[in-house]
Formats: C-alpha cells, structure tokens, sequence
C-alpha cells in the first residue's frame, strides 16, 4: 500500500492518523518501514537523508551497530525487572562526568516527565507554586508548561491547549526570551512567590532561537539575586552543543536540568537531576513524590551509555562538519533574503527576513511557504521536520556527500 491509503485507514482509528501531532502533514505524512545511518527508508522504497531524527534523539544516527548489538545482548538478560541494576549507576556516572551541575539524578521516561517532576521538585523545595517560562518554550506536553508552547502548539496555532484548568496554569507566568527587563521585573515583583524559572538556553521548538550574549548569565545572576532557582531544559541540547550540554557551551550553572532524547540513545527517557540538597527531597528521601514504573529500564539505560561512549569521541566531528553545513546554508539564507539560525548540530532556516529573537520574532515567520519548500524538499528525498517551528538535526551518519547534496537542494528548493 502507498502511504496515502495507509493514511486514510489511520485517519478513522487515530486523532488525524498520527501518534504525536507535528508528524501530521498535508497531503499526507510518508509511512517509513526501514532506515538506516542518516537515512529514512519509506515503505515504496524512496529514501530520504533524515534531518528530523526523531526530532533530535538519534544524534548518531539511525540503527548504530554499536548500539543494537548492546541493547540485542541486553534484551537477553531480561527487559524489566522492577529493582535496582548497576546500568542506573554507570549512566548516571557518565551524566556527572559531563554535566557538573548535576550531583544527583532520577530517570523518568520522557522529557515530559522530567520536567514536571524537576518543577514538582523545584516546588517542593522552595515552598513556592510560581513559575517562569519563556513564551514558545516546550517543556512536554503537561498542564503547567502548556501555555504559549511552542512544537506542535505552535505549528497548528494551539499554543494554550484545551483541557486544562484556569487553576492549573495561574501558577505559570510567561515572559519574552532575550528580554531581560520582563524577567527582571517578574522577579522583582513576585519573587516570594516563584519557586523556579524553566528555560531551554537554546529555544529548539520554535526553531532555533539563539541566547544573546550574557544572556543565560544575567539569568543566571537575577535568579540567584532573587532566591529563584533555575531550571535548564536540556533536552534537545543536553549531549549536542557539548558533551556538557549548553551549560558548558555558555559556561552558565543551574540549579536543576532536565535531559532526555539523546541520552536514551533513541530508545524512551526522561532524566532530572541537580544540586544534592534539593534532589534530596525526592520520595522516599523527601516529600516530593515521583515514581514510574519502566524508570530506568535496562534498554533505555545500555542505549544511552553507548551513545554518551562513543559521542565523547565523535562529538567534535559532527560540530565540525555542522558548522560547515551552517555556513553554507547562511550563506544561501543570505542571497534569498531569509533568516538562518544555527549552533553545533541544530539550524533552522526562518521563512522572514527579520531577526528571530523570541516567540513573537518567529510567529512572523510565512508557515505556508514554509510548508510548500517543505514539500519540494521531500521530493528531492530530504526529509526535513515538518514545521517551521522545530530544529534540524545534524548526525554522525551524515557524510560530506549527503551535507553538499542537501546544500544543493536548498538552493533549487529555496
Ligand atoms: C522534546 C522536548 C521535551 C519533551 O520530551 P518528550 O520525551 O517528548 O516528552 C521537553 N523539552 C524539550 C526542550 C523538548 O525538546
């Protein structure tokens, strides 16, 4: 069958056929059956060089023999135990190694986990209900941080979802990224009542919105100034700008971070950690209660451990070829008049001419031309995220001939 008659049978049995909104495009989304190394394999047998990556996880790529010959010899040994197992330890020992603002960690299954569970902790521990985010940040698909959310809230213009109680989103206060006066005066108003501020350092669900310079560390001085903690949704970043994550890029610490995607080497995760004395509060530690059961289930765990392996000897190669990739493709964003925006391995080509600095920057950006380049693309066998508001990935497995025939592609497609 075609992936438009597959389509049409899911469109009866699942919400607009699909399993997470943004994979949901028009005329119809592409079924894939294979793929492999920097490539996706659609079921007619046309294959695609992937940018979307599982939107960001697979940053080595698709089925790494490393990591399928650990998770098959894993998978021997049993899959859930329901106890502790000594993978929770190496993985966390890696984490730290890289990650020195995280003293102690908790996995959960999904970023969406991790950050509810670092701002219920966050909570917990300053005895305070308030929140900061950024307009256009994603922090998972949960009540408190779906207001003004970015991903698939901004793709089809639903960033305050349905469902969700008044009461639920009061304790939410949203303000601009890259506006440090908004920021300040929230904080200066209400600090008795903000428990944390929650920010991915660089925004990845609105495209690529870059930080300005000292940004993170005035953020970093006004929340410390203010008691405020600050959280570091690391979940795209985490493992990508460094091995240390955009903490060690723009050399800012915060007091919690949330990782996810990358660290599960493509398999389910969601992990928070940060300074001791606040993870402490964790049940059964302390009063804040969190539990899962597939937490720190052994194939999520060994494809993580292998990953954050071999990333620490290959991480500066794909930072290399990505900031080549980023110049050529600033360049081509030059001559057409529209806006590129790129670090390490993630980019995003803004369909506007203007500066995208924030939520509101980017909204400008034209969606529908967006979605006809988009189009173009995909027949040329370059399989972009399907929306202007989420981030390119770059992965080991693209060679120098795959990144010179996408630049190619852009310029005929632009
Ligand atoms: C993807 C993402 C999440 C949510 O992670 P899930 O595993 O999809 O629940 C949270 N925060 C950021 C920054 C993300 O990119």
């Amino acid at each position: 069958m075609k992936s438009s008659e597959l389509y049409k049978i899911a469109e009866e049995l699942l919400p607009a056929g699909v399993s997470s909104p943004v994979r949901a495009f028009e005329p119809n989304p592409i079924y894939m059956k294979d793929a492999d190394g920097s490539k996706l394999i659609d079921i007619e047998g046309k294959s695609y060089i992937d940018y979307c990556l599982g939107f960001g996880p697979l940053i080595l790529g698709h089925k790494n023999p490393t990591i399928m010959r650990a998770v098959i010899e894993r998978l021997k040994r049993g899959w859930l135990y329901g106890t502790p197992i000594e993978e929770e330890i190496t993985l966390a020992r890696l984490i730290m190694k890289h990650v020195k603002s995280i003293e102690m960690l908790r996995y959960v299954n999904t970023g969406t986990e991790a950050t509810m569970s670092a701002i219920r902790v966050a909570r917990g521990f300053t005895s305070k209900d308030k929140i900061v985010k950024m307009e256009g940040s994603f922090h998972g698909a949960h009540d408190t941080v779906l207001v003004k959310a970015g991903s698939g809230g901004a793709t089809f213009g639903v960033p305050n979802s349905a469902g969700i109680p008044k009461e639920s989103v009061k304790n939410t206060i949203q303000v601009s990224f890259n506006d440090l006066d908004s920021l300040s005066y929230v904080l200066d108003k209400s600090k008795d009542e903000i428990a944390a501020v929650i920010l991915e350092p660089v925004m990845g669900n609105v495209g690529v919105v870059l930080p300005e310079k000292d940004y993170l560390r005035e953020v970093r001085a006004l929340t410390s100034e203010n008691e405020v903690l600050l959280i570091f949704d690391e979940i795209i970043t985490g493992f990508r700008l460094s091995l240390g994550g955009a903490q060690e890029y723009y050399d800012v610490t915060p007091d919690l971070t949330t990782l996810g995607k990358i660290v599960g080497g493509g398999f389910p995760i969601g992990i928070f950690g940060g300074r001791r004395d606040i993870m402490e509060n964790i049940s059964p530690l302390g009063p804040v209660y969190q539990a899962g059961t597939f937490s720190g289930n052994p194939i999520s765990l060994t494809a993580g451990i292998e990953t954050i392996k071999i990333l620490e000897e290959v991480l500066d190669d794909i930072n290399k070829k990505s900031d080549v990739m980023n110049r050529s493709l600033s360049e081509i964003a030059e001559d057409k008049n529209y806006f590129f925006s790129g670090v390490a391995s993630m980019f995003q080509m803004f369909f506007t001419n203007k500066r995208v600095n924030n939520y509101n920057d980017a909204m400008q950006c034209d969606k529908d031309e967006y979605m006809k380049f988009f189009r173009r693309m995909l027949n040329e066998g370059i399989y972009l995220p399907p929306s202007q508001f989420e981030t390119n990935f770059i992965s080991a497995a693209h060679s120098k001939e795959d990144l010179e025939k996408t630049v190619e592609v852009y310029k005929k497609c632009l």
